[in-house]
C-alpha cells in the first residue's frame, strides 16, 4: 500500500512539472504576446489594431461606422474608446468574423448597435459559448455588400465548417483588403477543437485567392501581410499533411514551424497532423 501510495505520489509529481514546463514554455508566453495591442493606420478612414484577442478594424465614413471583431477583457475597452472617438453620433455596424472569445466578447459595450456573425451558429450555440451579452442582432446567410464611403465591403459566409461552422470573411474591394479571422494566420498554430479541420482549411486556402483580389490580409491573429500569408498557411497545411501520411519526415516539418504561436494539443502543428490522420480514416 505504501508503495502505491508513494508510485501515485511520484506520478503526480511528474505530471506537475510537465505540466509547468508546457505552461511556461507555451501558454504564458502566449497569453502576454496576445495581450499586446498595436494601431496600424491604413489610411485616413481605416483603422486596424492587432492583439488583445482577435484583429481588429474600423472602418469611418460619413454615415456609417464599421467594427469587425470586438476583442475582449482590456483591449475591447480600448478598442471601443477609439471606436466612439471616431464614430461620435453616427451608427455603428459591428461583423464578427466568428463565435470565439477573443473575437465577440467586446460584443456587449456596443449598445444599440447592428451586430453581425454568420448564420450557421444560431442563438443558442452563441449564448453558450460567450453568453446572452455578447449576442449578434442579425445572422449573415450567404454574403451581403455594403457600399461604405468610397468603396465597398463584402461579408461572406463561408457556409462550411473550416475554424468553426460559420466563419466569415470581410473583403474592402477598393482597399484589396481581407479580414480573413481564423481562417487566415500569421505565424501561429491554428486551434483545432470542435469542428475545426485541417482539409477544410487547405481546400479554403486554395481557393481565396481565386475568389477574390487580395492586396493585404488582416490576419486573426499576428501581424498584418500581403497576399503571402495566404501562401505561408498552406504551406504549413501541405507539410502537415506529408508529415500525416510518412511520419518519418514529420520531425523535421514540424520543426519549420518552432517559432510560430503553439499551444500543445490544441493549437500545435501535432493537432494538425491528428485533423488529417482523423480525416484519412473515415
Ligand atoms: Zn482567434
Amino acid at each position: 500500500m505504501k508503495k502505491i501510495v508513494k508510485w501515485f505520489g511520484i506520478m503526480v509529481l511528474i505530471i506537475a512539472i510537465i505540466g509547468g514546463i508546457l505552461f511556461f514554455k507555451y501558454l504564458y508566453p502566449f497569453m502576454k504576446k496576445m495581450k499586446e495591442t498595436e494601431v496600424v493606420q491604413f489610411d485616413k478612414d481605416l483603422t486596424l489594431i492587432t492583439g488583445g484577442g482577435g484583429n481588429s478594424g474600423i472602418l469611418n465614413s460619413d454615415s456609417l461606422v464599421v467594427v469587425i471583431d470586438t476583442k475582449m477583457d482590456a483591449a475591447a475597452e480600448e478598442l471601443h474608446t477609439e471606436v466612439m472617438k471616431i464614430a461620435g453620433s453616427k451608427p455603428i455596424l459591428v461583423i464578427n468574423t466568428h463565435i470565439h472569445p477573443d473575437h465577440v466578447k467586446g460584443n456587449e459595450l456596443y449598445k444599440g448597435a447592428s451586430i453581425l456573425a454568420g448564420a450557421n451558429f444560431g442563438k443558442e450555440l452563441w449564448r453558450k459559448e460567450v453568453g446572452e451579452k455578447n449576442l449578434p442582432t442579425e445572422w449573415i446567410k450567404d454574403r451581403m455588400d455594403i457600399r461604405i464611403g468610397d468603396d465597398t465591403l463584402t461579408i461572406l459566409n463561408l457556409n462550411k465548417n473550416v475554424h468553426t461552422q460559420s466563419d466569415v470573411f470581410v473583403y474592402l474591394h477598393k482597399r484589396k483588403l481581407l479580414f480573413g479571422g481564423d481562417v487566415v494566420l500569421n505565424k501561429q498554430a491554428p486551434v483545432m477543437i470542435g469542428v475545426a479541420n485541417a482539409p477544410a482549411y487547405q481546400e479554403t486556402l486554395d481557393w481565396l485567392p481565386t475568389a477574390f483580389d487580395i492586396q493585404t490580409i488582416v490576419p486573426g491573429h499576428g501581424r498584418i501581410g500581403g497576399i503571402e500569408l495566404i501562401d505561408n498557411f498552406k504551406t504549413y497545411f501541405n507539410d502537415m499533411k506529408t508529415a500525416a501520411s510518412d511520419p518519418s519526415k514529420k520531425t523535421e516539418l514540424v520543426a519549420k514551424y518552432d517559432d510560430w504561436n503553439q499551444i500543445p494539443f490544441v493549437m500545435s502543428p501535432g493537432a494538425t497532423i491528428a485533423s488529417f490522420e482523423k480525416a484519412d480514416d473515415k
